[in-house]
């Protein structure tokens, strides 16, 4: 047996992963075939003694693609020119709509191509403006043909042969007006092809976005080990890239530096910040045998470590596949559309042909071919291409309007159904830093004031306790400092001596605590405590922890009410997440997880539910990614946002509720719109094949033009009734 990645070249949507993925399952001697979207891969697991990788490479043309041989990770994002395009042809589009139908608005004409008048200069002038379009809907076009050839005909098809079809026959009428059959000028399509490439590309290219989003953060994810590491080699330390170091190598990692790479500890101890894999926000102490693990930030001590595992072996790696993976599987959520056309465009084909052979046998052959393209033409999905996009666009101008910032469409279609919803705790429910919780002022001076004395002394700690202080705007000058191993700080400020830290204090200074009482109270409630003691007499107690955001409480309590389970998932002990947990009235806490368990839980669950992950950290990234949707909030790491279909702008999670009824509302508008491309469509049919003669009802194709741009209007103007939900 044997394994092969194979990039792909071709797709731009899930019906063609899908395709290629169901393809390839079927060939003989294949597996196992999985297609990843995102990263333009196939992975084909298959039998090394019936194909050869001529063969797999056959396949994948056979199923309308193009394979670029053996896969390797491409996390360059090429220059994206497909904006500029964008509003450079909505220009063109813009001018060709203007001329062919700004009269039937009564705007003012432009010389010299009015369609009355000058019938030979209006027909070419629409003519060359169309043009432009055929380069910019190439992809289409081509995908279009090749899924025809390879007889699985999809949108791109349906609309490869409407456009060509109006294409063709507005080009031969053009022909015709040019030897003198003026009349014909009725009969030109061209701004219909444009349009419908024009909105094609534009829903395109909103999904492309999200997928290079995707990119970027595995990019990030690779980039959080550093490129160097320092080897300890007798009593030199010398300079090493990443991939020189081996097993049991001894590295050496200075306060501010990163881990190279996964390894234990043989000298030296210090505090560690392994949020990126834990949530946990405060770094914590490690000391001789304790495992490090690559990309944690080593805070403040000396250490030595072994090198235990590198490369492919290492967590970073395993979180990096793991995520590669999982936005390969979401990509394959389908299109309502997709479902849809995949019935309707045989279905027009068979009809359109039928059609035409009818006319032929019972008529004529001018006949047959004015039907034929009045089917094609009427049948055309410009309305249906319309549908879903401009739905989303309109819903997505509504969230971001909100603070909401939605990367995916297909995310405004699963944010309705979602009846789970996972909270990361450090970073999304609590602000996921130390920040002062309480303050016990025991003394005639002001809070501020005690504040601004501490603030000076942290100002010299690199303790993570300190970093609550480091805020606090301070303008005293420190005449002596020292740091207290075991208890804290001390420094001379205005020839007062000043202590800060904790209750080991009073046996130093000989003096007697009587706020055990308080102390104790801010230990219960999960405080780090810190005493100020100035001149010998205690005159504060700060209690500082990582707090809970404003409003969770009535976030989760509106939640539960819509019957939406809510669970939290932390990083953290038992105790800590039990305690955040219960007092914000959540009823399900799992503690202690680390990102792939986070990962198994949200899977375990999706097995019932839909799931909307809520998180920030890099340690989330994994759970993010393969959520029904991953929600990050704005102050997250760059990665959690990379990986999220959502971002929170101000860290607000009540717009999460405000989300869900946005993405209800949209649903409703796009089941209707699609509702209405396709009433036109199908009561048009009919009177296009010429069904309805008998009673004096036909349908030329300038008509059945008019009723697709009636159909596009429609879904326009029902489209835009979302922007009421401000
Ligand atoms: P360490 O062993 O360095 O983690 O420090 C032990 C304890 O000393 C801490 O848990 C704090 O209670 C106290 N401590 C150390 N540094 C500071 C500081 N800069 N400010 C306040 N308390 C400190």
């Amino acid at each position: 047996m044997k394994k092969i990645s194979l990039k792909i070249e071709g797709m731009s949507c899930s019906a063609c992963s899908v395709s290629l993925e169901k393809y390839l399952n079927k060939q003989d001697g294949v597996v196992n075939a999985s297609v990843n979207l995102v990263l333009a891969q196939a992975q084909i697991e298959y039998d090394g003694k019936k194909l050869k990788l001529d063969d797999l490479n056959r396949f994948v043309s056979e199923a309308g693609f193009k394979s670029a041989g053996e896969y390797k990770l491409d996390l360059e994002n090429k220059k994206d020119h497909s904006k500029i395009k964008l509003i450079i042809y909505l220009i063109i589009l813009l001018v060709l709509m203007y001329v062919s139908m700004g009269h039937m608005l009564g705007l003012p004409q432009i010389p010299y191509l009015q369609m009355m008048k000058y019938q030979k200069n209006y027909a070419l002038a629409l003519l060359i403006l169309t043009l432009p379009f055929f380069i910019y809907g190439f992809d289409i076009l081509k995908s279009g043909f090749k899924n025809l050839f390879y007889r699985h005909p999809n949108m791109d098809s349906l609309v490869t042969i409407g456009v060509f079809a109006s294409f063709i026959y507005s080009t031969i009428n053009t022909i015709l007006i040019f030897r003198g059959h003026i009349s014909l000028v009725e009969n030109l399509y061209f701004e219909s092809c444009a349009t419908v490439i024009y909105f094609i590309k534009l829903g395109r290219h909103i999904d492309n976005k999200s997928k290079e989003k995707t990119k970027d953060a595995i990019k990030e994810l690779v980039q959080i080990t550093p490129p160097k590491a320092y080897k300890r080699v007798n009593d030199e330390v010398i300079e090493v890239t990443i991939d020189e170091v081996e097993i049991d190598d001894i590295l050496v990692c200075k306060p501010g530096q990163k881990f190279a790479v996964d390894g234990i500890i043989v000298k030296g101890s210090g505090h560690i910040d392994e949020s990126f894999i834990t949530g946990e926000s405060t770094p914590s102490k490690k000391g001789k045998d304790e495992k490090v693990v690559a990309g944690s930030i080593n805070v403040d001590g000396y250490i030595e470590y072994a090198a235990k595992r590198i490369g492919k072996d290492s967590t970073i790696s395993e979180i990096v596949r793991l995520v590669i993976e999982a936005s390969g599987t979401k990509a394959k959520i389908s299109r309502i559309a997709d479902t849809i056309s995949s019935y309707f465009v045989p279905s027009i084909f068979i009809i359109a042909i039928l059609t035409f052979i009818s006319y032929l046998v019972f008529g004529s052959l001018n006949e047959g071919v004015i039907s034929f393209v009045t089917v094609l033409v009427v049948a055309c999905p410009c309305a249906l291409g319309l549908a879903t996009p401009l739905a989303m666009v309109v819903s997505e101008g509504v969230c971001a309007k909100n603070g909401i910032l939605v990367k995916s469409s297909e995310i405004l279609e699963n944010a309705s159904k979602i009846d789970t919803i996972i909270f990361d705790k450090t970073g999304t429910l609590t602000y996921g830093d130390l920040r002062i919780s309480k303050m016990y002022n025991y003394s005639k001076m002001k809070d501020e004031e005690i504040l601004k004395y501490v603030a000076t002394l942290e100002r010299q700690s690199t303790h993570p306790i300190a970093k609550p202080f480091k805020e606090i705007k301070t303008d005293y000058l420190i005449d002596e400092f020292e740091n207290i191993a075991g208890i804290g700080i001390y420094g001379v400020i205005d020839d007062k001596e000043i202590y800060v830290g904790n209750n080991k204090l009073f046996t130093r200074l000989k003096i007697k605590n009587n706020h055990s009482a308080h102390e104790d109270e801010l230990t219960k409630d999960l405080n780090s405590v810190i005493y100020v003691v100035i001149d010998k007499k205690v005159v504060a107690l700060i209690g500082v922890k990582d707090i809970v955001r404003n409003d969770i409480k009535s976030v989760i309590k509106d939640l539960k009410k819509q019957n939406i389970n809510v669970i939290m998932l932390s990083g953290d002990n038992e105790k800590v997440a039990n305690l955040v947990g219960k007092s914000l009235g959540i009823d399900k806490i799992i503690a202690n997880d680390l990102p792939e368990e986070k990962q198994e839980v949200i899977e375990e669950e999706m097995k019932t539910h839909s799931v909307m992950m809520v998180g920030d950290g890099i340690n989330d990234a994994l759970a993010l990614t393969t959520a029904t949707i991953g929600v990050s909030v704005n102050s997250g790491t760059d990665i959690a946002i990379d990986t999220s279909d959502v971002i929170l702008m101000n860290d607000d999670l009540k717009k999460i509720i405000k989300l869900i009824e946005i993405s209800k509302k949209t649903i409703k508008i796009i089941k209707e719109n699609l509702f209405w491309a396709f009433f036109y469509n199908i009561c048009m049919i009919p009177i296009a094949i010429g069904l309805l003669k008998g009673i004096g009802i036909t349908l030329t194709p300038m008509f059945g033009s008019i009723a697709m741009t009636l159909s596009s209007l429609t879904v326009v103007l029902n489209s835009l009734r979302l922007r009421k939900m401000d």
